[in-house]
């Protein structure tokens, strides 16, 4: 599966934040040259510190928006710039319309100059609420386009139409892929997604913040796993959309138990307001994955999340609770 990359150039959009830096480490493992692309706005250079060293690992700090600063060649761009905890994005809303539209546009031109193939990071976030459950590729969705999360739902709405616009019109070899809720270590402690916050508030003994009534699923893919289904994404000839997750969907309140056990805290369960237009129902269907990739997650979910319990400890051992993003970038 890696001799494809041997050799590669690749360019990771996005590769400080949780996600890239994954991706990036996977690559050089695999003997590609990285040139990891971030403007750190809602990522962190701590996130890619480790690959500093690695040969063939080059940091550009730069908004993607202004232009993506690679010269040739470039085999294969992954475009995952975008803020993408809804904390973020619910702070960011111009920032993140912008890198949905002008960023990715940008990123597709490289991809058009230099003949290479082009994936998008898109998202389950695309079916909005969704009127078909689980949710296979074909299922064109039920977003709010002018609610609040629109800007991020409808941002890789563009984005998915603008890659499948550059493949008809500019012959750009192009995939897309479809995210379900990934997590695992380097997500930032403080960035408001449903693990990390339940982690640091069990193992903080505070109370868990379930959402709503806590019946409204997600299903859950570990980092590593995501990122396998990418690579094999961008080596195979596929356009998608295809989906990339985790099918074990869970209910917010039995998540909460579950971080429970793991951490052995005794904290509470506090019920607070759902989020407006938060999705009832997440899971993926995963049978062109499975039967076109030849892929599968494989880590158990209680596995994934004790690694998460660990890389919190740390976090908060250290004292590191990096604070959400405001519309200015954070200093460098
Ligand atoms: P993240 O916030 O940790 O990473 C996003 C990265 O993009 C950050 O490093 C940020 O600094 C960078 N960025 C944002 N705007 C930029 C710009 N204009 N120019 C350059 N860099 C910019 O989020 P993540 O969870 O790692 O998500 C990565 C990608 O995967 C996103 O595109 C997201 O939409 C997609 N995705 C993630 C999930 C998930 O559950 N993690 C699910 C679906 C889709
Ligand atoms: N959620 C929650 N408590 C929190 C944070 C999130 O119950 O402290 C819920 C949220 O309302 C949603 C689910 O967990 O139903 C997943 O939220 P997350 O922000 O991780 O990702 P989303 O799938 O909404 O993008």
């Amino acid at each position: 599966m890696s001799q494809g990359l041997v050799g590669a150039r690749a360019v990771v959009t996005g590769g400080a934040g949780f996600v890239g830096s994954w991706l990036c480490e996977r690559l050089l493992s695999e003997g590609a040259e990285v040139v990891c692309v971030d403007s750190l706005l809602t990522g962190h250079r701590d996130n890619v510190a480790h690959l500093r060293e690695r040969a063939g690992f080059h940091l550009v700090v730069a908004d993607v928006c202004d232009c993506v600063p690679v010269t040739s060649p470039v085999d294969l761009v992954f475009h995952l710039a975008s803020p993408a905890s809804p904390l973020h994005y619910l702070r960011l809303p111009l920032e993140t319309l912008r890198v949905g539209s002008v960023g990715t546009t940008n990123a597709l031109e490289l991809a058009a100059e230099h003949g290479a193939r082009f994936l998008l990071a898109s998202t389950s976030e695309v079916y909005g609420d969704p009127a078909r459950h689980p949710q296979p590729e074909d299922y064109w969705g039920n977003v709010n386009p002018i609610g609040p999360r629109s800007v991020y739902d409808e941002a890789k709405r563009f984005s998915e139409a603008t890659t499948a616009a550059y493949r008809r019109h500019r012959g750009v070899d192009t995939v897309i892929a479809r995210i379900f809720n990934t997590y695992g270590p380097r997500m930032a402690v403080a960035d408001g997604r449903v693990v990390p916050t339940f982690v640091q508030q069990a193992l903080d003994g505070e109370p868990l913040t379930v959402a709503g009534d806590g019946r409204q699923s997600r299903s859950l893919c570990y980092v590593e796993d995501t990122v396998e289904g990418l690579l094999r994404l961008a080596l195979s000839g596929l356009q998608g959309p295809v989906n990339i997750g985790n099918d074990d969907e869970t209910t917010m309140l039995e998540l909460a138990h579950t971080v429970l056990t793991l951490t052995g805290s005794s904290s509470q369960i506090r019920f607070i307001e759902l989020p407006e237009d938060d999705p009832r129902l997440r899971r993926p269907d995963l049978t062109v994955a499975r039967e076109r990739l030849g892929w599968s997650p494989m880590t158990p979910n209680d596995v994934g999340l004790k690694r998460t319990v660990e890389w919190v400890t740390q976090q908060l051992s250290s004292g590191t609770r990096r604070r959400p993003a405001t519309s200015a970038p954070p200093a460098r």
